[in-house]
Formats: C-alpha cells, structure tokens, sequence
C-alpha cells in the first residue's frame, strides 16, 4: 500500500469514518516481530471514541483496515451468492 500524506484537518478517526476530533501520539503495545520496539503512533478520535484507550482503537483500525483493503473482485454480487447456494 503506498504512503499517504495524512491530511490532518480532514483526517478520519483512527477506528471509524467519522470526522476526527482529537489528535494525540500514543505509545503502543510492541509487535511480536519487534517485540522490544517502542512504537509510537498517532491515533485520530472521534467523538464516539474519545474516551477509549489506544489498544481498543488499534484493535477497530485493524478491522477497518481490513475492510478498507478488501478488492471489488473478492466481494461477490448476491445474485452469484444464491446461485452458489443452489448449486449444492
Ligand atoms: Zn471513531
């Protein structure tokens, strides 16, 4: 994926579509390949987020991070899902 600029006036919060309206840079758990990094990230909240702590909103960017990535080709339209269905 390449590199985006991060437009922070207009940035989406970290877990969800909605407008940001805190910006803060959060130390966050290390990963199992680096496990002795400090990682330092900047987490976009919303209103709806706010009060929640870094590793809940990591772990909702992850899962729109994953829905963000999913190719038009690997969604399937319903009326192929059906036939799928009938052809068992
Ligand atoms: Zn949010």
């Amino acid at each position: 994926m390449p590199a985006r600029t991060i437009n922070f006036q207009n940035a989406e919060c970290s877990a969800c579509h909605k407008k940001h309206v805190d910006i803060r840079t959060e130390i966050v758990a290390p990963s199992s390949d680096r496990p002795n990094a400090i990682r330092k990230k900047i987490i976009f909240r919303c209103e709806d987020h706010l009060y929640y702590d870094v590793d809940d909103i990591e772990k909702l960017a992850l899962v729109k991070i994953r829905f963000q990535n999913i190719e038009e080709s690997d969604l399937m339209d319903g009326l192929t899902f059906l036939k799928q269905l009938d052809s068992d």
